[in-house]
């Protein structure tokens, strides 16, 4: 890490940590938001109320990639860049998001300075005031992503991204070799870890950029008996929500504007506004992704949420959440549920286990016929695990 990233670092934990100290009650946090977020209008949107920006969603974004960085690059020219077909202009950086069934993956661009931003900010809500005992933190997601290897070239803090395109096997291997106090990784290589009985002795672990599921819970606090698990909800677009002591995620409110739009079975789209970030401009951007609002007793102005899954997840106007609970509920210790197209729905749930009530269960709420087939549940090492999805 560069004297300057460490120091940008040091001063975005500084600054996170000053805020969470001031602003305790939601009037001042609003407050605060409320200036920050006109000073960015003003700069970005000629001074334009939100209300009055057209929301954008994936598809606008890509072709209004142009308009949207400061630096005017396409979509094109971004993914070439991030591919490395063509060179990144000094001091940026550019990434593509993990695939999606969405389709095309999205590129961003960030500056040099704000990785650093995002690795203080992340630091500071992760772990308060225990990071400044140098803590070891291991950083294990999807792929080499311009948002993370900030942490890689660390010497100012023992910190190592680990990339999970070579595998599993080749991550714990990684990991193992690193000791790490602090373990970030996507929850299906926590629980992956966790069966193998895998020698490491991480005081936290944070199940990040996918939803930690109730399965996955269970074998990872089994597997890790001594270690805190906390949540970090996260994507290339951002940092979206960080848990507290409580294990109940908090919306980043002090970095970015939220509004939580109904949709449906008791839940939210999040559309976010990053007030933060300058490079690339995200306002009123639709996410996709479902949550719910939900109370929290630690005290902490910034709204507290489950994240519900993926908006696009949905099948007979259910939230992926509501369905994986029912399943749950009716016995089931794992199970997948995919629908292709406007097919009936396959369950999918490990040999041996009962069917006719988790059937039942998905049936009940779908109204219509499921199908039903027992097979191992393996642990997907190179693509997301939703276990509620929808295939176009
Ligand atoms: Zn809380």
């Amino acid at each position: 890490m560069s004297l300057g990233g460490a120091a940008i670092a040091l001063r975005a934990y500084a600054a996170t940590l000053a805020r969470a100290a001031l602003l305790r009650d939601r009037a001042a946090l609003e407050r605060w938001r409320d200036r920050r977020l006109a000073q960015w209008l003003r700069a970005w949107a000629g001074g334009a109320r939100l209300a009055e920006l057209s929301p954008l969603d994936r598809h606008g974004l890509m072709a209004d990639f142009a308009r949207l960085n400061q630096l005017g690059l396409s979509a094109e020219e971004a993914t070439a860049m991030a591919e490395g077909r063509a060179p990144l202009p000094l001091g940026y950086h550019v990434g593509l998001s993990t695939g999606t069934t969405a389709g095309r993956r999205m590129p961003y661009v960030i500056s040099e300075a704000e990785r650093f931003v995002w690795l203080g900010t992340i630091l500071a809500k992760t772990l308060g005031a225990a990071a400044l005992q140098r803590p070891r933190v291991a950083v294990a997601l999807p792929q080499g992503s311009a948002l993370y290897d900030a942490a890689n070239r660390g010497h100012a803090l023992p910190l190592c991204f680990v990339s999970l395109a070579e595998g599993f096997d080749a991550a714990q291997a990684r990991l193992i070799a690193f000791r790490p106090d602090v373990l970030v990784a996507p929850p299906r290589l926590l629980h992956w870890l966790a069966l193998r009985g895998a020698a490491l002795a991480p005081r936290f672990l944070f199940s990040a950029a996918e939803m930690l599921d109730p399965p996955d819970r269970a074998a990872i606090a089994a597997g890790f008996p001594k270690a805190r698990l906390g949540e970090i909800y996260m994507a290339t677009e951002g940092l979206f929500a960080v848990s507290c002591r409580y294990g109940r995620l908090h919306l980043a409110e002090d970095c970015l504007h939220f509004d939580l739009e109904p949709a449906g079975d008791g839940t939210a789209e999040a559309v976010i506004t990053d007030f933060t970030r300058q490079v690339q401009r995200m306002a009123r951007y639709r996410t996709g992704d479902l949550v719910r609002p939900v109370p929290c007793p630690c005290g902490s102005p910034l709204r507290a949420v489950v994240v519900a899954g993926r908006a696009s997840d949905r099948m007979g106007g259910h939230a992926p959440d509501t369905l994986r609970d029912a399943i749950l509920a009716s016995g089931a210790a794992d199970f997948r549920l995919v629908q292709v197209g406007e097919d009936n729905p396959v369950l999918s749930l490990a040999p041996g286990a009962e069917t006719t009530a988790p059937r039942r269960a998905v049936e009940a709420l779908l109204q219509r016929p499921v199908k039903v087939e027992t097979r191992p549940l393996a642990l997907p090492e190179g693509a997301k695990l939703r276990r509620v999805m929808r295939c176009p």
